[in-house]
């Protein structure tokens, strides 16, 4: 039972059948004894090794998309009388209300508009007009009029619904190599960047220390990666080792637009600002690929698209690329697939794989915006609601946790026996997807897979079901599945979308099933600081490597390379430690 559920019956029992003392049920469901029965049937060590249990016989019965074989269902506490449990009939709920951050109560807006989707596939070739790419940038306009739970960027003009691209802009030097949101913001990206750089030791240590030696001299480093400050720290950090830059934004909605105008005034080429639409994102990364006079010799990537396009568009540009550099799970993915192909025609390096990424970004990140992101789009609250976490990966066993410790009760399906194994050994109860999509408020997708929640699944949920993904690519949800006539979409804040069936069953959809703390939320830069020194490690390395040691292959970056930059920090911390005595 759901704690929705139980807070309806309490509201039900304090309007309706406020008890006297003879009134009371013998055994009411909130009574210490049922409540302590409730508890005994949801232990979860019990479910964790009857899961264990099955998983250990039965190692190969999970399926994808299924997780492992099925578990308790919870059975629900003895019901109260019918009148307590009159179900809430969603077509009578449309004076839903938000409590704003100032206190007001604001009613959701009762509109059911219509929203047309772009065609998310539309030829990067087939430019659209000035209007036609208005329409596109659909997202902009709305979430930009919402400045409430837009947490990525922190100065979303509401006003300015010009495209950037339709802007001539120029930094105070009379540079206009950029396109971003508004250059008037690079005051305050600037101190953005200054806050992140204060916990980001490690790339600031290598800054520090590898300044003078220049390792990046003559590079040409075209990036796509999201861009926060965070990610600020990193290029500027390239351009002090000697590196150019050329940056675009590898989601559409994670830039941080004040700090893409910091980057701008800074003298770096950025094309990107917060809510592009598919035909901007790829405009973007082609300005920053094919330029006159600038030809890239390395390549630093967040999910394979800026490698994608350039393979696509200018295969040619691969004669002079010295390597790339890879940091997302997808991204490596596609890489070892063009490696299969024999179509890998520069040397690799999987940034994702890197022990210093793996255990610190997709963990402890995940742990802490997971939270964070549903928390800014939602003002859910977690203690009680029922969860499930698809994939129990590093980013499923991030979530996992915060959620168990916020009180949740929190739900996994695996499809890898040892993983799944991992989430019973740490108390979850392991199910397949579709013996709780019914009941649960909060389904959270990590897989990096495709396709784990269907149509199907969608069809299933109940209502305000709240749905997100935290994985890298958009498809691990079938948002596309959700685009057609009989499902009215309302845009309800930034990021926020509920789709409503015609029986009035609605689901909250967060970031368009985009990853969800990149989109809504802001992530801890101390781990980002890990994983930007890898990175910067990572392009040191090829770039600099003797010709041979690394072929056309999909590389791990060096243990011993891998370990300096937490061993450069520790240095760093010493340091700082030393400087207080
Ligand atoms: P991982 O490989 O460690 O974990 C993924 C898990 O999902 C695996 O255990 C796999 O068995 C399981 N899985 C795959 N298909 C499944 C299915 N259909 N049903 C249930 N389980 C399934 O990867 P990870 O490091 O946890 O990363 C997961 C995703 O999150 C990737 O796309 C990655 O790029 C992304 N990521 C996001 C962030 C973020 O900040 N949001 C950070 C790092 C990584």
């Amino acid at each position: 039972m759901s704690v929705q559920v139980v807070a309806a019956k309490m509201a039900e029992v304090e309007l309706k059948d406020v008890p006297t003392g003879k009134d009371l049920p013998a055994e009411s469901p909130m009574t210490p004894t049922s409540e302590g029965k409730t508890l005994a049937r949801n232990d979860p060590h019990e479910a964790g090794f009857s899961a264990a249990a099955s998983l250990a016989a039965e190692p190969s019965s999970a399926k994808a998309g299924e997780g492992s074989p099925g578990l308790l269902t919870p059975n629900p506490p003895k019901m109260p009388q019918a009148s307590a449990m009159k179900r809430t009939d969603p077509q009578q709920n449309g004076g839903e209300a938000f409590v704003n951050r100032d206190g007001t109560v604001a009613e959701a807006p009762r509109m059911k508009k219509q929203i047309q989707f772009a065609d998310q596939k539309q030829e990067f070739n087939k430019r659209p007009s000035k209007i036609g790419r208005r329409s596109l940038s659909r997202s902009i306009s709305q979430s930009s009029t919402d400045s409430y739970s837009s947490a990525a960027s922190y100065t979303d003009s509401s006003d300015d619904e010009t495209s950037p691209r339709d802007k001539q802009q120029k930094n105070s030097k009379g540079n206009g190599d950029f396109c971003i949101k508004n250059i008037k913001q690079a005051d305050f990206g600037r101190r953005e960047i200054e806050i992140a750089e204060q916990e980001m030791p490690a790339l600031m240590a290598l800054r520090k220390r590898a300044q003078g030696e220049k390792p990046l001299a003559g590079a040409k480093v075209v990036g796509c990666t999201h861009i926060t400050a965070q990610t600020a720290v990193l290029m500027e950090t390239l351009s002090a080792l000697g590196a150019q830059c050329r940056w675009a934004a590898c989601n559409i909605y994670s830039t941080q637009n004040e700090v893409a105008a910091a980057l701008a005034e800074g003298g770096f080429s950025v094309f990107a600002w917060k809510g592009e639409s598919e035909d901007d994102f790829w405009w973007c990364i082609d300005r920053c690929v094919n330029v006159e006079g600038w030809q890239p010799n390395m390549i630093l990537d967040d999910g394979g698209d800026l490698t994608h396009w350039i393979y696509k568009k200018y295969p040619n540009m691969f004669k002079k690329i010295k390597g790339i550099v890879e940091e997302s799970v997808t991204g490596v993915h596609r890489l070892y697939q063009l490696s299969k192909a024999g179509k890998l025609c520069v040397p690799a390096m999987n940034v994702n794989d890197s022990v210093t990424k793996q255990k610190f970004d997709n963990l402890y990140c995940c742990r802490e915006s997971i939270l964070d992101g549903l928390k800014r789009t939602t003002d859910v609250m977690f203690g009680g609601k029922q969860v499930v976490v698809c994939g129990y990966g590093e980013v499923g066993k991030g979530c996992c946790a915060a959620l168990k410790a916020m009180g949740s009760i929190v739900y996994v399906t695996e499809i890898d026996p040892i993983c799944a194994l991992q989430a019973c050994m740490d108390g979850f109860r392991l199910v397949k997807l579709n013996e709780v999509i019914r009941q649960v408020d909060i389904v959270i997708t990590c897989t990096g897979n495709k396709n784990v929640v269907v149509r199907e699944y969608l069809d299933r949920m109940k209502n305000g079901c709240i749905v997100c993904n935290m994985g890298h690519s958009n498809t691990e949800i079938d948002v596309a599945s959700l685009r057609t006539p009989e499902l009215t979409w309302e845009r309800v804040r930034s990021q926020v979308d509920h789709v409503i069936w015609p029986d009035g069953k609605r689901i909250v959809l967060l970031a368009e099933g985009r990853l969800l703390n990149l989109s809504c939320s802001t992530v801890p830069t101390f781990v980002l600081s890990i994983t930007a020194t890898t990175q910067a490690l990572a392009l040191i390395e090829l770039y600099n490597a003797p010709e041979g040691r690394y072929k056309q292959d999909v590389y791990l970056l060096p243990k011993k390379m891998a370990h300096t930059d937490r061993k450069m920090m520790e240095r760093e911390r010493e340091r700082e430690k030393e400087e207080l005595r």
